[in-house]
């Protein structure tokens, strides 16, 4: 059924604000629909399909730029009202790919997706149901890739695994026996690594010790002073008898307080407290 004609004065209107940059949502012509007047400025032949896209604002790019940095996709963009309205998924997506924005890895495992064709499917599915008992998902994977193509991924087996409804839950895979092969693999990695750092950082803090012996030694030089200097009771080594390098303790005595220097330097103080402290962890059996 044909709606109300359209009068000279209603075309003229629409040729001006499509002048404007409006789009057709944001036009307010007569009760005239948004698709009734997108409809007509298309019949008109006036631009394009007759409708202009709506400008990108300054405030708009910038609101992009954040909800894309917090995780949104263009998607979930274009299907919320409240946020970036007039824009569609595909003005979003041409947006992120001017300003670069693009996950550039996950466009090209989209692209590079290779589809299992349905022999290779059927194959496949045979396999995941032989396997999924036994076998997590990452191990699948490798044991397919082995011997079949296309290669496939984890992330597809689990896919798959999914569709199939034999999905195992996080829970079970861990106590697969190579899940525990593997997380023995990665906390042995794991706990050198931390050793290392942790061996770097001593070392780190004693070249700072000294260096700042160094500084002290001049400085007390300079002044015709000599320093006093103490020996570790544990390790030998001579250093200024001051605090940082000696910790000063203070104790309550008959005849007050009094202060007193330790017989330990600072980095032999620490490896102590380490050393009582992985005691304690570990139980005495063990020490
Ligand atoms: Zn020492």
């Amino acid at each position: 059924m044909p709606g109300q004609l359209w009068t000279e004065h209603e075309i003229e209107q629409l040729r001006g604000l499509l002048a404007q940059g409006l789009s057709a949502s944001e036009m307010q012509i007569g009760s005239r629909s948004p698709a009734a007047i997108q409809n007509k400025a298309a019949r008109l032949d006036f631009v394009g399909d007759g409708i202009p896209r709506k400008r990108w604002t300054a405030e708009a790019e910038s609101q992009l730029k954040r909800l894309i940095s917090e995780g949104w996709t263009a998607a979930r963009l274009s299907a919320d009202p409240e946020v970036l309205a007039g824009y569609s998924r595909n003005a979003v997506q041409k947006k992120l790919g001017r300003l670069k924005l693009i996950d550039g890895g996950r466009s090209r495992r989209a692209r590079d997706a290779v589809r299992l064709s349905a022999t290779q499917l059927d194959r496949f599915y045979t396999f995941l149901l032989a396997h999924a008992s036994r076998c997590t998902p990452e191990q699948i994977a490798l044991l397919w890739n082995r011997e079949n193509t296309p290669l496939v991924t984890r992330r597809r087996v689990v896919y798959h695994l999914q569709k199939l409804g034999v999905k195992r839950s996080w829970a079970e895979v861990m106590r697969m026996p190579f899940s525990k092969a593997k997380q023995r693999r990665v906390s042995k990695k794991a706990l050198e690594a931390s050793q290392k750092r942790w061996d770097e950082y001593r070392d780190y803090q004693e070249s700072e010790l000294r260096e700042l012996a160094r500084r002290r030694r001049s400085r007390t030089r300079s002044r015709g002073k000599s320093l006093a200097v103490r020996a570790c009771r544990d390790c030998n080594r001579r250093w200024p008898a001051v605090e940082p390098f000696y910790v000063l303790y203070e104790k309550q005595t008959a005849v007050g307080r009094r202060r007193y220097l330790g017989r330990i330097c600072r980095m032999c103080r620490n490896k102590r407290r380490r050393e009582s402290k992985n005691l304690r962890r570990k139980g005495p059996a063990t020490a």
